[in-house]
Parts: C-alpha cells; sequence; structure tokens
C-alpha cells in the first residue's frame, strides 16, 4: 500500500493536530489544520520533507467541520487547484461556513445561560469564537458523499462513514483492505472526545442528544474489524475496541459523579460541573463543561434517574421524581411519556414558535 505522512500543526489548548498525506494517486490530505500562519508553515514544512509543494495536492478530505481539520481547505485549493471531497453535512457547513458559526456563536451563549452560567463569564470567553472565526474560512466541496459512498484517494479506496456525535459532520474515511481508518475527533488515545450541542437544522423542540448518538456512533466503530485508526489529534489507536471498552466506563463514572453531586439538591447544568472541575476551569471553558454535563445528563435522563425542570430563569436538574417548589415554574416533568426522567425540552431561546 502506498504510505501515509503524519504531519503535525501546531493548536492551542490541545497542542497539536494531525494532517495526514496519503501518498500515491491522486495525492491527498486528510484534513488540513487551522488557518493560522503557524498551521501553514507546518504543513508546508511537512510536504517539504517528502519532497512536495502545496501545489502537488490533488485531492483534500475534511473528516468533519471544525477549524483545525478545515481552516487551510480554501488556502490549499487556492493554490494548487486541488479537489475537496466531504460527507454531505460537512459539504453544508462548509459552503455556509460563516453563518453557521455565527449560528453556533449565538445558540450557545443562549444555551449557556438557560444553563447557569453567569453572563461576566460568558463575556470573559468570547475569545474562543473569535478564534474560531479567525482561523477558519469557507470551503466549497467538488464531490459530495452520501455516508458508505467510496472514493479514490492517495491510491487506496476509502469508504466514507457517517458517525455524528463529536460533532454532526464527524465521518470515518475507511481503507478496508488495509483495515485503516481515519477517524478524526471521533476516537482519540489521550483523551476522550467531547460532544458539541448545537442548533438542529429543523428545530422540533428537542435539544440534540449529541452524547447518546455519540455512544452509538462509538457502538457501531467498535464493531468494525479494524487494525489502525490515525487520529485528529495525538497517537494512532491500535486497539479500538479496547478503547471504546474504557470510554464507556469513563462515561459511566461521570454520570455516577453527577448523581453524587444531585445528591445535595437539584442543580442547573453549570452548578454540577462546578462539582466536577476545578474553578479555574469552570470560569475558563464554560461551554464546554457545560456540553459534557449536558451530554451526560441526557444519559441519565435517558435511564430515567434523573429529572428535568425548566424554569423561567432556567433548567434544574434533580434526582428522578424530584419536586422543586419554587414560583415561576413552566413546565415539569415528562413531557414525552418515556418514563419518569425523559425530557427532550429545548434549551432556552430556540423554541420553536
Ligand atoms: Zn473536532
Amino acid at each position: 500500500m502506498e504510505r501515509t505522512v503524519q504531519i503535525q500543526a501546531p493548536l492551542p489548548h490541545i497542542h497539536s493536530v494531525n494532517i495526514w498525506l496519503l501518498c500515491g494517486d491522486p495525492l491527498t490530505l486528510v484534513d488540513t489544520g487551522p488557518r493560522s500562519d503557524e498551521g501553514l508553515s507546518a504543513l508546508e514544512a511537512g510536504l517539504g520533507r517528502e519532497g512536495l509543494r502545496i501545489e502537488d495536492i490533488d485531492l483534500v478530505i475534511p473528516t468533519h467541520h471544525h477549524l483545525d481539520h478545515t481552516g487551510l481547505i480554501a488556502t490549499i485549493v487556492a493554490r494548487s487547484g486541488a479537489r475537496v471531497a466531504a460527507l454531505d453535512r460537512a459539504a453544508e457547513y462548509g459552503a455556509h461556513y460563516v453563518e453557521r458559526s455565527e449560528a453556533d456563536r449565538s445558540f450557545s451563549r443562549e444555551l449557556m445561560l438557560h444553563h447557569g452560567v453567569p453572563e461576566s463569564v460568558i463575556e470573559a470567553n468570547e475569545g474562543f469564537w473569535d478564534y474560531i472565526r479567525d482561523t477558519s474560512e469557507a470551503y466549497r466541496t467538488d464531490v459530495v458523499l452520501s455516508d458508505g459512498d467510496v472514493i479514490a484517494a492517495g491510491g487506496r479506496n476509502l469508504r466514507i462513514l457517517a458517525r455524528p456525535g463529536h460533532s454532526t459532520t464527524d465521518a470515518l474515511l475507511v481503507d478496508e483492505q488495509s483495515a485503516t481508518a481515519f477517524v478524526g475527533d471521533h476516537l482519540l488515545a489521550g483523551i476522550s472526545s467531547n460532544t458539541e450541542i448545537v442548533p438542529v437544522a429543523e428545530p422540533t423542540g428537542s435539544r440534540p442528544q449529541a452524547r447518546i448518538q455519540y455512544l452509538d456512533s462509538l457502538k457501531q466503530t467498535a464493531s468494525m474489524p479494524l487494525g489502525v485508526l490515525l487520529s485528529g489529534h495525538g497517537d494512532v489507536v491500535s486497539d479500538h475496541r479496547a478503547l471504546v471498552r474504557r470510554r464507556f466506563a469513563e462515561h459511566r463514572r461521570r454520570c455516577q459523579r453527577i448523581l453524587a453531586a444531585l445528591e445535595q439538591g437539584p442543580a442547573h447544568a453549570y452548578g454540577i460541573a462546578q462539582h466536577l472541575w476545578s474553578a479555574r476551569t469552570v470560569a475558563e471553558q464554560p461551554l464546554l463543561v457545560v456540553w459534557e454535563v449536558l451530554s451526560h445528563l441526557d444519559l441519565l435522563l435517558d435511564e430515567g434517574t434523573v429529572s428535568e425542570h425548566i424554569f423561567d430563569d432556567g433548567s434544574r436538574y434533580g434526582k428522578a421524581r424530584f419536586s422543586p417548589r419554587k414560583q415561576g415554574e413552566r413546565r415539569a416533568g415528562n413531557p414525552n411519556g418515556q418514563g419518569p426522567g425523559t425530557s427532550i425540552l429545548y434549551p432556552g431561546g430556540h423554541r420553536p414558535a
């Protein structure tokens, strides 16, 4: 098989992102790194070590829409004329990148307000979104792939498989012949993947249950006969089934910690986060901790051990069947008839008319 070369581009917070060069015809990059001077230099240097230039690239395939995986697509296309192939939903996001990320930004603001994050903390972290805006760029997709399609890339055939959860656009690119898959941030060796909670395309009154979708996606991946997984950050994964088992155990433990925090009484998601992480972490990463708590609460709501009550000033969570006596409660208990804890109510502000 043709060689695969790992190129690492620097990133704040998470150290680096992997760009995969697939030597072979057509010369392909899986993911690109962020749109930054450091990112571009790292890509050029990595290609240079192989005697290549950006102008030589024929094809770019992003694993998902996040800026560290797509930021340089437009730059690479402008210099090389490369084609872009992407899963339909990543193609859609790329075509409307600015509008979509602005919508994510305002949705996230309301999500945080609804779940107890003080406005001052939200204001102090606006830089997160400025960073996304500054290091991303819209991209056009020439070959829009559907779940299950196969594309020739770097001297091999890759099957694209949708694996939503970490983001709505996540995909695996699987070379079945060598049992190798490019997996983006779907499964990482060193850290558990976060699951973003974003506006749904067609509001149905429900909050997207990203973690439930993610665990379902992980199960599908664990059932596949894969030898090597090349991921978006950090090391290669060689025993994906053991790693998936470990991630499931971690989710279970985090759910237990949330239940333990709720022993002290009902709380909003940000209040629960304060039991789970340091004051500094919850102050500096309010959106990530809210995503993390909400996505685990969804698992607990789903199994009926937790219930959600929505008040005018936001949602509170408690052990199942808690019944707070509080003024201003709008809606309580189980709106869907799916067991005591099940709630798929939408976070504040985006309730459909
Ligand atoms: Zn990502």
